[in-house]
């Protein structure tokens, strides 16, 4: 053998080496868990100490405290900011919102989007192409309570490496545990998903959560999820959405929302017969059919349908700067939409501007091809680079599987060569 060829062989080998490795271990793509981006997303205590400190500099607006609630011996501390301009709570005539994010531990960007509204509220965030005087105007009319994060005990299990998580800190799931439809069971009930808990409200953060809802009587409530791109209205346990002029005004809400800011892309409907299961004992059915607030949605904000069962981190939230960025922004702008057009939906506003709702005629009619631009082509480059990088890969594992071959097969035959060529 040359020296040449001697050499070219080693360079193989040391290129086919971490496969030949990685093959030997059993390594499977699909088993790759993405571990929390920490350069993106702040710690459970990062996050509420930094709403805290919002809170404090902006006391003429916002207010926190702090709930508590123990079940045999499971404790939980539930923090709800109440955002009202001039702290006058009792005045009836405001339209009242609330709004909760992180039910499912694992699904942590919907508390950053709790900081990025809150930001907006306290004016030290703006929305692109805010008209500040519409926007004060309608902030004026309103009160509105958000809870950051509702299953702090959960998160905290994601936290420390369980990422995919999504019951509270003793296995229930938190939007099982309502008592509309409680307990019922579907045919591919998985207990690691939704343990509804032993009766209806058995979990403290349950509990506070109702208190909360049943003290101050919104008008709209919004319980924020993600796993996917929807807007959802009730009713979960039920295939169907409610008869009634609320329900239309809902829809009308929702497909307004869907074609202003996400163009056409989330589903929409009632949750039971959009996502392709029923859900009971769900905190959005509570909150319409028994707590009677006349809008009540459930946004899921983000999902990755690609991302493997197992790699929870990147199915429900997203890895990289740029969609974390247009999330956050997107839905952000979103409910500042919500915040205008639900209260005149429901004529609890006497405002000058009348509901200007999109229509599906007039996104089909321009409203699409001046957004398409802004984020779609961005993201078929990228999905094309993707394909492109595994194609490449492909061709790249079978050439070593050729080389490693061709290598065996000539050492083989220099093997059976020699005795001949010795003396
Ligand atoms: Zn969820």
């Amino acid at each position: 053998m040359d020296s040449l060829s001697s050499h070219w062989i080693f360079l193989v080998f040391l290129a086919c080496f971490p496969i030949l490795i990685l093959a030997d271990a059993g390594f499977d793509p699909a088993s790759v868990v993405t571990p929390i981006n920490r350069d993106l997303y702040r710690t459970s205590a990062d996050l509420m100490e930094e709403i805290e400190a919002l809170v404090n500099r902006h006391p003429k607006k916002l207010s926190i405290e702090t709930m508590e609630s123990v079940n045999k011996g499971y404790e939980a501390q539930v923090a709800v900011v109440t955002y009202c301009r001039d702290r006058n709570e009792d005045d009836k005539s405001k339209f009242r919102i609330l709004l909760t994010f992180g039910q499912h531990g694992r699904e942590l960007i919907t508390s950053e989007l709790a900081l990025r509204v809150l930001s907006i509220l306290s004016e030290e965030e703006f929305l692109p192409k805010m008209d500040r005087k519409s926007m004060n105007n309608t902030l004026d009319k309103l009160i509105i309570k958000v809870v950051p994060m509702e299953n702090l005990n959960g998160r905290k299990r994601v936290e420390a490496g369980d990422l995919c998580e999504r019951r509270n800190g003793r296995g229930v799931d938190l939007n099982r545990n309502w008592s509309v439809d409680w307990g019922k069971k579907e045919k591919d009930y998985d207990p690691y998903e939704e343990n509804p808990g032993s009766s209806p409200f058995s979990e403290p953060e349950s509990q506070i959560m109702r208190k909360i809802a049943l003290s101050f009587e919104p008008h709209l409530w919004v319980n924020v999820h993600s796993g996917m791109q929807a807007l959802f209205m009730p009713y979960d346990h039920r295939n169907t959405t409610p008869d009634g002029a609320s329900s239309a005004k809902m829809k009308a809400l929702v497909n307004d929302l869907n074609y202003r800011h996400f163009q056409g892309h989330c589903m929409t409907g009632s949750g039971g017969g959009s996502v392709g299961y029923l859900a009971h004992g769900t905190a959005t059915d509570y909150i319409y059919e028994i707590a009677k607030v006349p809008m009540a949605f459930t946004f899921e904000i983000y999902g990755d349908e690609s991302a493997p069962v197992k790699d929870c981190f990147r199915m429900f939230n997203p890895t990289d700067q740029t969609t974390f960025k247009r999330v956050l922004n997107d839905w952000s702008a979103a409910f500042f939409t919500l915040f205008k057009f639900g209260p005149q939906l429901l004529g609890m506003a006497n405002s000058n501007e009348s509901v200007k709702l999109i229509s599906m005629d007039d996104y089909l009619d321009g409203y699409l091809m001046s957004r398409r631009s802004r984020y779609g082509k961005k993201l078929e480059v990228f999905e094309l680079g993707l394909q492109e990088i595994r194609s490449y890969f492909r061709l790249f594992l079978l050439s070593c599987v050729i080389l490693m071959f061709m290598f065996c097969t000539r050492i083989s035959k220099s093997k059976l060569q020699r005795p001949n060529a010795s003396p």
